[in-house]
């Protein structure tokens, strides 16, 4: 008998993730995109994989922080003005997870995810065909100012207290010495030692390579237009290029995702939150670690070949445009940090539009009222992070295996 056949909708590093692992688990997959294999939110990011991320953006102080820099144009966090209801619907959600107890909820929750999923990338990034330049030599979280050194110290101490994640810190005499990139004077840094870095395109390409050869088929340009259902059941999937069946349906569709919630007839609040990226050819001083600037929130990201600076998040819809000045902005952010904050050539200009939700948790798991639909979907910013463990679950789900993970706290009935 043949194996059951699953289409993902979508191919960036969630659709590709749950490839792997519902291959492994002896299913037919086909994934289709309606661009290429990993050419939206997943080509350009920062390449962080990061266990220490577990607090979400809903923190208590995000409302303060977000409402002084919200309408301006050039600020990092930015919202367009648009009366659009599902976007003030989004934000009074976000602004009531911003506390105390709901902050730390969710924290449990990306904390235990965050660690399954770096465990399944340590085991599966043995495997030589898998090629993303990873390299696991910590984060560093860098200061220009001791305010916010000690500032952060007391974060740190939450996530020891809560999560047992613990940085060492290191003080501005010494940061020299352990990162050369960084410019003499700066207050410190905080150095998370169990995050790592990769290089997402890569690893997309290598990685969808690797599962092409064990017989998942990727269909390109192939934009899912409408479900036909039948019951519970979704019978077919209608795309530009033609129709196709399946048992069961995986949708992995990203920032895309809200689109799909009249189709699937469920909640699925999620708001493109768009971020930049510019990608350099490798300055003589090149960064030794990955590090983030949380007073200018950016992120710097050594590759074998070249550096990124990537950051800015914005609720300005599916706009499309790179402007200069946000490109300038990253460089320049980098200036009181780094000693070359520009490197000899820009390889590459990017921007993405992250699948945020309100409660930074991702969406997970059989989608209500349907019983061959999934979703997995609404990484905000850790998909990258997360993709392993969400393909296994995704494949748990479908194989009706047990799961260990906190199904309920990501299950898309959260909304209904
Ligand atoms: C500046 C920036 C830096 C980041 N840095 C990091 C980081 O360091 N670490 C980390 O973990 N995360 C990071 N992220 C977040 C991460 O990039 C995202 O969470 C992740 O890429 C989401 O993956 P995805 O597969 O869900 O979405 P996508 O990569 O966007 O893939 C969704 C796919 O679905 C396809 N699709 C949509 N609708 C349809 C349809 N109707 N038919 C067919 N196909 C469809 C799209 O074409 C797309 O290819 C960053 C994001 C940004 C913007």
């Amino acid at each position: 008998m043949s194996a059951d056949r699953v289409i993902i909708v979508g191919a960036g590093h969630i659709g590709i993730a749950c490839a792997h692992y519902l291959r492994a688990e002896g299913f037919d997959v086909t994934v289709i995109d309606q661009g290429s294999v990993g050419g939206a939110c997943s080509s350009a990011n920062c390449g962080f994989i990061v266990p220490s991320h577990v607090l979400p953006l809903t923190t208590p102080d995000a409302l303060a922080t977000g409402l002084k820099s919200v309408f301006q144009p050039r600020a990092a966090f930015r919202i367009k003005p648009q009366l659009r209801p599902a976007l003030l619907r989004w934000m009074l959600a976000f602004a009531r997870r911003c506390n105390h107890d709901d902050m730390l909820a969710a924290g449990a929750t990306l904390h235990t995810l965050l660690e399954a999923s770096a465990a399944e990338y340590r085991a599966l990034l043995k495997d030589p065909s898998l090629d993303g330049n990873w390299q696991s030599n910590g984060m560093l979280f860098v200061f220009a100012t001791n305010e916010k050194l000690d500032e952060f110290g007391e974060t740190d101490s939450l996530l020891t207290a809560e999560f047992g994640l613990s940085a060492r810190r290191i003080d501005g005499s010494e940061l020299v010495e352990f990162e050369p990139a960084l410019l003499e004077g700066l207050a410190g840094a905080w150095f998370y030692e169990d995050d790592s870095h990769l290089r997402p395109d890569r690893l997309n390409a290598s990685w969808a390579e690797r599962l092409g050869n064990s017989g998942v088929q990727f269909i390109e340009d192939c934009s899912l237009e409408s479900v036909d259902r039948r019951g519970n059941d979704i019978v077919g999937l209608n795309t530009s290029t033609g129709r196709l069946e399946a048992e069961q349906y995986v949708f992995a569709a990203g920032a895309w995702s809200g689109g799909l919630a009249s189709t699937l007839d469920c909640r699925i609040p999620i708001e493109p939150g768009k971020g930049y990226s510019v990608t350099m050819s490798c300055p003589d001083t090149m960064p030794a670690h990955p590090m983030l600037m949380p007073e200018k929130h950016i992120g710097v990201t050594p590759f074998e070949d070249g550096y990124r600076i990537a950051s800015m998040m914005e609720f300005a819809g599916f706009d499309a445009s790179i402007p200069d000045f946000r490109i300038r902005q990253l460089q320049d952010s980098a200036r009181p940090f780094l000693r070359e904050p520009v490197g000899p050539e820009v390889v590459d200009t990017w921007y993405g539009w992250r699948p945020m939700t309100w409660d930074s948790l991702p969406i997970i798991g059989r989608v209500p009222g349907l019983d061959n639909a999934l979703l997995a979907t609404g990484h905000n910013m850790l998909g990258l992070s997360l993709a392993p463990v969400t393909g296994k679950l995704i494949a748990d789900l479908v194989a009706e295996r047990p799961s260990d993970m906190p199904l309920e706290a990501v299950s898309p009935a959260r909304f209904n």
